[in-house]
This record gives C-alpha cells, sequence and structure tokens, in this order.
C-alpha cells in the first residue's frame, strides 16, 4: 500500500491551441519516459482555460496523436474548462488567508505607473505589477484577482537539468493575476492546482515555461502544497532559429509514422536507440530509451 502512496506520478499538459508539433512531442516525450522510468503514472491534461485561444477539436487530435504514439494517460483526461469549482475553491482559501486581493487596475494604468517613476521597460518585457490595489480599490471596479507577494522573497530551487534557479517575483512579476479581467482562470492558478489534486511528483515540461516555476511555488506555498519536482526540457527550435510554436505556424507532427515521429523527438532529448535493438517495434525503441532515461535524467 505505501509503494502506491509514493509512486511517482508525471503528466503532460499541453493548450489546445493547434495540434502537437515537434516541440511539444518532445515535452509529452520526455515525461512520459520519465514516468516510465521511475516506474509511475503518466497523466494527460488538457489545458484549456484561455477558452477564446483553445479549441476541444485540438484537445481530441491532441490526443488522439498521442495515443496513434502509444502514449496514453494512466487515468482519466482532465480538462481544465471543467474545473471552475476547483479553482474557485482555491481562490476563496487564498483570499480568506489575505494572500489574494481584488485588483482595479488596467494595462495602461500599470505602463503608467512606471512611466511616472522613469523606469523603462521593453517592448516585450513583462511590467511588474506595482501593487497598486493592495490597499484596496478606493471606490475603483475590481477587474481581476491577484496573488500578494509582498514581502515573499527570493525563491530557489534545482531544475534537474537546469540546476539551481532563483527568482525574486515581487520584483520580477509583482502580483501575479489568478483570475484575469476578463473572468477566465489564469494559467498559474490552475496548473498549481491540478498538479496538487492529480498527485503530480514530477513535472517535465518545456524550457519556455521555466519561468513560471517560482510563480507556482509561491502559489503552492500559500497553499500548502507540495511543490513536484521539475525538469525543464530544451526547447525545438526551427531552421530559422524561431521557436516551434503555434504561433510561429509550427507544422503537426506527423502520427502516421509513430516510430519516426519519437524518434525525431527522442533524439532531440539526446536519446540514442541501443543498436542491439533497432527495431521497427515500437516498444522496442520505447524499452531502450526508458533505460538510457533512467541512467541520464532520473535522478
Ligand atoms: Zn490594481
Amino acid at each position: 500500500m505505501s509503494e502506491l502512496v509514493s509512486r511517482a506520478v508525471g503528466r503532460f499538459a499541453p493548450s489546445p491551441t493547434g495540434p502537437l508539433h515537434a516541440g511539444s512531442m518532445v515535452a509529452a516525450l520526455a515525461s512520459w519516459l520519465d514516468a516510465r522510468a521511475r516506474n509511475g503514472r503518466w497523466l494527460v491534461r488538457i489545458e484549456d482555460t484561455d477558452l477564446p485561444r483553445c479549441d476541444a477539436a485540438h484537445g481530441r487530435m491532441i490526443l488522439q496523436q498521442l495515443r496513434a504514439c502509444g502514449l496514453e494517460s494512466d487515468g482519466e483526461i482532465v480538462w481544465q474548462s471543467a474545473r471552475t469549482d476547483l479553482y474557485q475553491g482555491a481562490l476563496d482559501q487564498l483570499a480568506s488567508a489575505g494572500k489574494a486581493f481584488a485588483c482595479a487596475c488596467t494595462r495602461q494604468e500599470i505602463a503608467k505607473h512606471w512611466h511616472v517613476t522613469g523606469r523603462q521597460w521593453g517592448r516585450h518585457q513583462e511590467i511588474p505589477y506595482p501593487g497598486t490595489c493592495r490597499t484596496g480599490l478606493h471606490g475603483r471596479e475590481a477587474r481581476a484577482m491577484r496573488f500578494l507577494t509582498q514581502g515573499t522573497g527570493t525563491i530557489r530551487w534545482v531544475d534537474r537539468r537546469l540546476g539551481s534557479q532563483s527568482q525574486c517575483v515581487e520584483e520580477v512579476v509583482g502580483d501575479v493575476v489568478l483570475k484575469r479581467a476578463d473572468g477566465l482562470w489564469a494559467y498559474q492558478l490552475a496548473v498549481v492546482v491540478d498538479d496538487a489534486a492529480q498527485g503530480i511528483t514530477h513535472v517535465v515540461r518545456g524550457e519556455d515555461l521555466a519561468d513560471n516555476t517560482a510563480r507556482q511555488i509561491l502559489i503552492q506555498q500559500a497553499l500548502g502544497l507540495t511543490t513536484p519536482q521539475y525538469l525543464h526540457t530544451p526547447v525545438v527550435r526551427s531552421a530559422n532559429g524561431e521557436k516551434l510554436s503555434k504561433q510561429t505556424g509550427a507544422p503537426a507532427v506527423d502520427v502516421s509514422d509513430p516510430v519516426r515521429a519519437l524518434h525525431e523527438a527522442g533524439r532531440h532529448l539526446g536519446l540514442r536507440p541501443d543498436h542491439s535493438q533497432v527495431s521497427d517495434q515500437l516498444s522496442a525503441w520505447v524499452k531502450a530509451w526508458a533505460s538510457q532515461w533512467v541512467t541520464s535524467a532520473a535522478d
């Protein structure tokens, strides 16, 4: 029984803004191998809180692409759009503990705050929230709900591939949005709530998401949740150096030849098939890689 309780649980959590592309395939394979190497469970979660950008048809297509490659969730597929009650419960918990507050600020007002102080921010730089509404709305209308980062200091964690990491969220990001002005749940809250609800012990995801880790650790701590271990996989770039993403028009993974699709993802992770086991059989590739993963990445 205790063995069951302590079993590792990994997950793959794509946003259904398009079909699975080569970049997301790498994260899917890495998280799956990591769970397999630990004799753990691997769960799939569709992160569709950003309803205007997401499409259930893309979600179903991603699941079908994964299935074609032999990557099947060991539990029920979770769709975040159906879990509003859980996120509301977490928000209520944070608000009643004084760790979440209503914010009336528009993007322009936040930018104006820094403009007045003379601090400059690059066009693509995140403008930190200056804490304007921490003392109340003063008659303004609530738009979003934010997480109070005041006094939280520098968050440190160890990424299994990137090593020691640190970020002062209060300075770099400011008070993190938990519920957006358009009423949608923010990614940061939904991820934290679901990782805990699903008992995730090992998060393996693309390096483009590494920057979110400190925010998520802060929210986990405020909710009294355990922090999982993190491993961020190398980002896949196109021939011209651009990160592969739906926004840059990355093509869908061709799963008509699943062994090839997995081989390409595995090569990106530095995995080489054991030549004594070379075969067209999917199971043989995966077996060889899972044993390599144990010695290379698993700790
Ligand atoms: Zn505000």
